[in-house]
């Protein structure tokens, strides 16, 4: 895994750039202060938590919703990342993805389940 690599691109990633669908923006808003335990692990290994590869919603219920996996990329190689559960929530290796378009060493993890307020 290459942790300087990853925080560079997260940090040169604009937010103007994301989905603009409700579901991701109410994921972005409302991720970091339910999870600050994941945001945090993630950090540490130069992810930011409000900038998802991909995000795999269910439909609202209640003012809650659930997002049955959200996706990263991380740059680097795949063979020294552990997979490991923080706040009930799996921090797996992606099996599969969308296309992610970089050409530098990199793979996608993926964080299952995440349950947030939805406040669209
Ligand atoms: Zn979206």
């Amino acid at each position: 895994m290459n942790i300087e690599a990853t925080k560079t691109y997260y940090e040169n990633m604009p937010l103007k750039d994301f989905c603009h669908c409700d579901y991701c923006q109410n994921y972005i808003k409302e991720i970091r202060k339910a999870y600050p335990l994941l945001a945090n692990y993630l950090e540490a290994i130069g992810i930011n938590i409000e900038k998802p590869f991909e995000t795999m919603p269910l439909e609202p219920d209640n003012n809650r919703i659930e997002y049955i996996a959200v996706q990263y990329v991380v740059f680097g190689d795949f063979k020294n990342f552990k997979e490991t559960i923080i706040s009930n929530v799996s921090i797996q290796i992606a099996k599969s993805h969308p296309y992610t378009d970089i050409n530098e060493k990199h793979f996608v993890i993926e964080i299952a389940p995440i349950i947030l307020n939805w406040d669209i």
